[in-house]
């Protein structure tokens, strides 16, 4: 029997760039939230959903905290020990397929601690200090932006937040802790509603999918 999938769509943010929770904006016959929960719902065997405080609705809502990270635990927190199988996912990104789900989660059946989904980058990345003077450039070829869902090994995934870290994302918390993380083709419409152009762009798509 395949091991049990759940799924942790943090969407706790309070959304400083955009000016708002940007989760809870019109997009087609919902928000942008319940777009997000829908491919999580049709792909996992079920879903954490990680709201702000004040904002849960039903039994599988909690609250969550002031980082994602601790949102993420929050999520965790609710997980049954059956859980073999989970994945994380950015409430703000509603435009993730259920074949990109599929192949994170594959790639964790066929024995990765982690999978993220990556896209190559078209700008050459700099390192800056403090100062914004730079420290390195990065061969761009070895170079992926990571996007969510990303899907774990469920008991890597408690070990690898164990102690309250934080991070961006959940892998670069398991590559901490030694896991090996690998990354598969990610897609160029993922992108995370994060300034008020990116919601402008995701209701255009939608509007051209009817
Ligand atoms: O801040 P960032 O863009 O990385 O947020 C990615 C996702 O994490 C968003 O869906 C946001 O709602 C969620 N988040 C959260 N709790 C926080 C901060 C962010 O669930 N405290």
């Amino acid at each position: 029997m395949p091991e049990a999938v759940w799924a942790i769509v943090v969407a706790a943010g309070s959304g400083e760039r955009f000016g708002g929770p940007k989760q809870y904006e019109s997009l087609g016959d919902g928000t942008v939230l319940d777009r997000s929960v829908a491919v999580a719902r049709a792909v996992a065997d079920k879903v954490i959903v990680v709201v702000p405080p004040g904002r849960a609705r039903g039994s599988g809502d909690v609250e969550g905290g002031p980082t994602r990270s601790e949102s993420v635990r929050r999520g965790l927190a609710a997980l049954p020990d059956q859980a073999e199988i989970v994945v994380v996912h950015d409430g703000a990104r509603p435009f993730a397929s259920p074949e990109l789900y599929r192949a994170v989660i594959d790639a964790v059946r066929a024995g990765a601690d982690a999978a993220v989904p990556g896209v190559a980058v078209s700008d050459t990345i700099k390192v800056v200090d403090t100062a914004m003077t730079v420290v390195d450039t990065p061969d761009r070829a070895t170079l992926v932006a990571v996007q969510t869902p990303q899907a774990f090994a469920a008991d890597r995934l408690r070990a690898a937040h164990t102690g309250q870290p934080e991070g961006t994302d959940d892998a670069s918390l398991v590559e901490a802790i030694g896991g090996r993380v690998v990354v598969v083709p990610g897609e160029p419409d993922n992108r995370k509603i994060t300034v008020a152009d990116d919601l402008q762009w995701a209701r255009q798509r939608v509007a051209e999918e009817r």
